[in-house]
């Protein structure tokens, strides 16, 4: 495949754009492969990629229901952070920021990562004490954060109001190499680099169901026809149970809808991104000038892809004494993703009852800022049959065992 360059850009310019290729084929599916990833959101791309990257195992298909990166991985808000509590969790969200440091780099594709710095507020004394304790866990783990007090706060981010009077802002938790990346870059970043390592992204190919033989898989059912494999790799956010079912096993996991939405484009205005977890509200500006908005998840358990009103009214509700310039603003659009939840807010990267199935879900309502780093941890697992360091704790097993990883502070909020 030809590289992504400036030269590049300047030799198409001067030929109309006509010598681009197309960023990855779209093959038939073969009889058989070494390993089948279902589904081909930034988890189950970002596996293959590593696959094929530290393991040289390339002989891999990835089959999505729909279109590539059309699940949560092209729904979210693209928040990326890694000052989570506990150490398991911290070092493999601190292992896929840095992945997305040189992510363009690596997959020669701009994924427009921003490190823009990111402030949780501290809203409520609690708040207060949680974050400090967070900062001090953070610097023990070498994740980079501080606790800064509210005059700090207004200065990284001046149309904030400090003074409340229902929740004022009294400081909050900084890590300046947060940020954003672009969501739907990430994943077809991922897909150009699968498909020049000659693995092949099956799209609009439903699985519908997997066979078994003496406690293995052998194979999956499609809407492209059987498809045999060696290894299968089961990654697919809010319909992990549904595929678990088709496997014959049950998960620890319950899906919810989460909804997100824009403004209309203004001005910049603000360069960090601010969650305010106290009245469950986030928002970050996009490089489109929009206010990029989220709340929390649905309180029942859903399958719906789409946004509703009473989101709007919260979420805007919620933010709108810390930010009164919300008030003037039109919302744009407004849409939802089926989000993943385990009872301790971390996710799953574990071998399965099958001896050659393997399941990465439960990453719940932050799993885009995870997604190089839980490919990568997943890759290992799959390659070797057994997990390495970073998904050692994350098993099904610890549901059972009480071997909780308890993120309902650091991931219990919706980003
Ligand atoms: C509104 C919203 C805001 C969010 N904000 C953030 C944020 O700011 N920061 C953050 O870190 N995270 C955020 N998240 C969470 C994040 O988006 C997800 O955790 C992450 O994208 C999950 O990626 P994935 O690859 O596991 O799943 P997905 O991207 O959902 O991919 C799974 C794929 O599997 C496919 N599939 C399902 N069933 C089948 C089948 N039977 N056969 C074939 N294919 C199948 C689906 O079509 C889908 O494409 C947010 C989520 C939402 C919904």
């Amino acid at each position: 495949m030809k590289r992504y360059s400036a030269f590049a850009i300047a030799r198409e310019a001067m030929r109309h754009h006509t010598g681009w290729e197309r960023a990855w084929k779209s093959p038939e599916p073969k009889k058989e492969y070494d390993v089948v990833i279902i589904g081909a959101g930034g988890h189950g791309l970002a596996t293959a990629f590593y696959l094929g990257k530290n393991f040289g195992i390339t002989n891999v298909a990835v089959i999505e229901k729909g279109w590539l990166g059309g699940g949560n991985t092209g729904r979210n808000t693209t928040i990326i952070r890694s000052n989570y509590l506990q150490d398991e969790s911290a070092a493999i969200f601190e292992k896929a920021r840095s992945l997305y440091e040189t992510m363009s780099k690596d997959l020669n594709y701009n994924v427009m990562f921003s490190p823009r710095g990111v402030i949780m507020l501290a809203q409520t004394e609690s708040e207060i004490r949680g974050y400090k304790r967070t900062a001090h866990a953070n610097n023990l783990q070498g994740v980079a954060t501080q606790y800064i007090d509210a005059q700090k706060v207004k200065e990284l981010c001046p149309i904030i109001e400090l003074s409340g009077p229902r929740y004022p802002v009294l400081g909050g938790l900084w890590q300046p190499r947060g940020g954003t990346a672009r969501h739907d870059a990430v994943a077809w970043g991922y897909a150009r680099a699968c498909s020049d390592m000659g693995m092949d992204i099956i799209q609009q190919c439903e699985v519908t169901g997997i066979t078994r033989k003496n406690g293995k898989v052998t194979g999956v059912e499609t809407a492209k026809g059987y498809i045999k494999t060696k290894k299968l790799g089961i990654v697919v956010a809010g319909n992990s149970g549904h595929l678990a079912d088709m496997a014959g096993f049950r998960l620890p996991v319950e899906s919810v809808a989460l909804q997100a939405m824009v403004s209309e484009p203004i001005k910049p205005c603000m360069d960090v991104v601010i969650m305010a977890n106290t009245v469950h509200g986030y928002l970050s500006q996009s490089d489109k000038g929009e206010m990029v908005i989220g709340g929390g998840t649905d309180v029942f358990n859903n399958y719906t892809q789409r946004g509703s009103f009473h989101h709007i009214e919260e979420t805007v509700r919620a933010l709108v004494q810390t930010f009164p310039m919300l008030s003037r603003l039109k919302m744009l659009r407004q849409w939802g993703g089926i989000v993943d939840m385990t009872g301790d807010r971390s996710a799953i990267i574990s071998k399965t009852p099958l001896g050659n199935c393997f399941i990465n879900c439960g990453w719940g309502t932050g799993g885009f800022k995870t997604i190089p780093g839980s490919g990568w941890a997943m890759a290992e697992l799959m390659a070797d049959g057994e997990p390495r360091a970073l998904a050692a704790p994350f098993t099904l097993d610890r549901f059972k065992e009480g071997r909780f990883i308890d993120e309902s502070v650091a991931a219990g909020v919706a980003h």
